[in-house]
């Protein structure tokens, strides 16, 4: 299928988010989504999947779906920012921060343990201090 192709069978959709009726521009999850919809579905996601914002309470991270949706979402997110030419500079600036959030994301991924405790800030900071003052 060529993009020409791909483009119109988008643009007959709708988003599929409530009782949203603007034309999808991409899918997400097989989920055709407008701009705003998407940029939102991947913020929502990355928040979910980033081990940095994650409490210890929180379900354990499914690696493999992080993994497909860190992907996909990039992918698209880069998709969007080519083939979309009245993007304000707010939604470029979101779909830029999604792409670098996601890139992270899949960095983690691949380090040999997914523990972000001892980043460089923190890591300067003894143990105790740190814990007791943040509450984490
Ligand atoms: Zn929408």
């Amino acid at each position: 299928m060529g993009l020409g192709e791909m483009v119109a069978m988008l643009e007959k959709r709708n988003c599929r988010m409530g009782s949203c009726s603007r034309s999808a521009i991409t899918t997400l999850d097989r989920q055709a989504l407008c701009l705003n919809h998407f940029l939102l579905r991947c913020y929502e996601k990355l928040e979910g999947f980033d081990p940095r914002g994650r409490k210890f309470s929180a379900e354990p991270v499914d690696l493999v779906s992080m993994r497909a949706f860190i992907e996909e979402c990039s992918r698209k997110a880069l998709d969007v920012s080519l083939q979309s030419e009245n993007l304000s500079n707010l939604q470029r600036g979101r779909l830029l921060d999604i792409l670098l959030w996601a890139g992270e994301l899949f960095l983690l991924l691949r380090a040999p343990r997914l523990t972000l405790v001892q980043s460089a800030a923190s890591s300067e900071v003894p143990l105790s201090a740190s814990g007791a003052s943040q509450g984490f």
